[in-house]
């Protein structure tokens, strides 16, 4: 195989190596958003629940607070239901008496089976609240996890670099700039690959003989598919 094809090869397989520890490198600003979102996405549901209890608790205080009001109503009219001396009036009274005592105890059963859900609630909250500790733990340890990675990831792309330069420096610079031109055109690795039979190991479209023959000929220059444009050799 021709010497500088060589060269080029051994510079695809350490830039191959470069990309992919860069690749793997910047997935890591990713990673750790999705910690912090795991976190705050547990945080939510125990708040969710937190919120619920506290919302009845102040519905149970406004019950009470009601209920009382209408029991000053019922004292103040059965103190002048004992002062009234008109027939009517004392029936009037009295019904308004009734009808309160069947509304605060209606409050009192409400008040009660909020009283009960409140319990529940509280049970509810207490359950959440480990959960949420034990998933916080379990995520933070995950991230320390993942953040211990991180220095041995650059390590890996300072180390992938220092040989792709290496590779660069010692590859032919015809073909290394053919190289470079089709990467920077947007063309995918591999870059460089076998003819085989006639057909591109790239694309697997067939080339004409001419193609076979500059390769075999070892043209002054890379030769190149004539389908994709790759860097072929055989
Ligand atoms: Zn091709």
């Amino acid at each position: 195989m021709d010497e500088r094809i060589k060269q080029l090869l051994k510079l695809q397989q350490k830039h191959s190596v470069l990309i992919a520890a860069e690749a793997e490198l910047a997935r890591f600003p990713a990673a750790l958003a999705s910690f912090a979102a795991q976190k705050a996405e547990a945080q939510g549901i125990f708040e969710t629940e937190k919120a619920e209890l506290a919302a009845m608790n102040s519905k149970r205080s406004q019950m009470r607070l009601e209920r009382r009001a209408l029991e000053d109503r019922r004292n103040k009219c059965k103190v002048r239901l004992a002062e009234v001396r008109k027939n009517d009036e004392y029936a009037l009274l009295s019904s308004e008496v009734d009808r309160l005592s069947s509304q605060i105890s209606d409050m009192e059963d409400a008040e009660l089976q909020l009283l009960m859900d409140i319990d529940k609630k509280t049970e509810l909250v207490g359950i959440a609240k480990s959960e949420y500790e034990s998933r916080l733990a379990e995520i933070s340890k995950k991230e320390a996890e993942c953040a211990a990675i991180k220095p041995s990831l650059e390590q890996a792309v300072n180390l992938a670099k220092a040989e792709f330069e290496d590779a660069k420096s010692l590859a032919d610079p015809a073909f290394a700039a053919a190289y470079f031109s089709l990467y920077s055109g947007g063309k995918k690795l591999p870059i460089v690959v076998p003819l085989e039979g006639g057909i591109c190991g790239g694309c697997f479209l067939k080339n004409s003989s001419t193609t076979s023959d500059l390769i075999r000929n070892a043209a002054s220059g890379p030769v190149f598919c004539e389908q994709c444009g790759r860097i072929l050799y055989v």
